[in-house]
Parts: C-alpha cells; structure tokens; sequence
C-alpha cells in the first residue's frame, strides 16, 4: 500500500483495487500476472532486478493461467490475532507457475483439500478503505465443487 499525495483525491479512485500489484482486475476476467525472465523463461510475481535463474535482467509481464492443481498445502491453526483460522495456505501450479494463495471456498480439512486436486482463481474482497474503495483478494478454490 502506497501513501498518496491527499491532493491528488479529485482524480477518480477506482471503486476496487487489488491487495497486490500481481493480481489484475481491470483487464477481462481477473487473473494473475508475472515477469518472466526473456533469457530463461523463470516467473517471478515481485519486482526483480535480475533473474534468480540465469541472472539475466530483461522481464516481461505475462499473464499466469486461472487453472492450476495444488502441488502442497498447510492447514493454518493457529495466526495473528484478527485472522480466522482455520485456512488453507498452498502452491499452485499455474500451467507451470507456482502461485502461493490461500485455498479458499472449501472445508480447511484435509477429507476436502488434497494435494493434486484441480483448482482455478477466484477474488474476494477484503474490506474497505475510508474512501469506500474495495481491496480485492485472491485465492483458490476447487474446481468442480459444488457448494450448495
Ligand atoms: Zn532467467
């Protein structure tokens, strides 16, 4: 979260903006994107100044697709006052991309959660600021399950 100048509040503020700078919402259907290093091809979702890779320093910003199976995940029971436990941490492998995300939508238990299992992005929002603007989140949830 960037502090901005207070002056610049009479330029229109979006009615919802993402929880991080990798999450795009504004662009069809929300999605994640990532620099990928032109020399290798390794994904990275913070700013770099060079590949951990190869140690290249060209990147280009590429979306990461919706769909991905989880490679691993904790069930989280205990966390920062404030923070409902259970929930899910995992990896998710993007058709290739490991994206770390809540599982979400689904019982925290390991009968509803298994490594492998398909899952797609899905956004939530996280409260508001004092300007009513939405901060969005953004998880994975199972896909196919049907919750009544
Ligand atoms: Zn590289």
């Amino acid at each position: 979260m960037t502090d901005t100048d207070t002056a610049d509040a009479s330029t229109s503020a979006p009615a919802q903006i993402p929880l991080v700078d990798y999450l795009v919402l504004d662009d069809g259907e929300p999605h994640l994107v990532a620099h990928e290093c032109t020399s290798c091809g390794a994904r990275f979702f913070d700013h770099r100044n060079g590949c951990a890779s190869c140690f290249a320093t060209e990147f280009t910003i590429v979306p990461v697709a919706n769909e991905g199976t989880l490679r691993t995940f904790t069930i989280v029971a205990f966390a920062a006052p404030g923070i409902p436990v259970p929930f899910v941490a995992g990896v998710v492998d993007c058709d290739g991309t490991s994206v770390r995300a809540n599982v979400v939508n689904t019982e925290p238990d390991p009968e509803h959660i298994t490594v492998g299992m398909p899952v797609h992005l899905t956004t939530f929002p996280i409260g508001d600021d004092a300007n009513g603007t939405a901060a969005i989140g953004f998880g994975y949830e199972p896909t196919g399950a049907v919750t009544p």
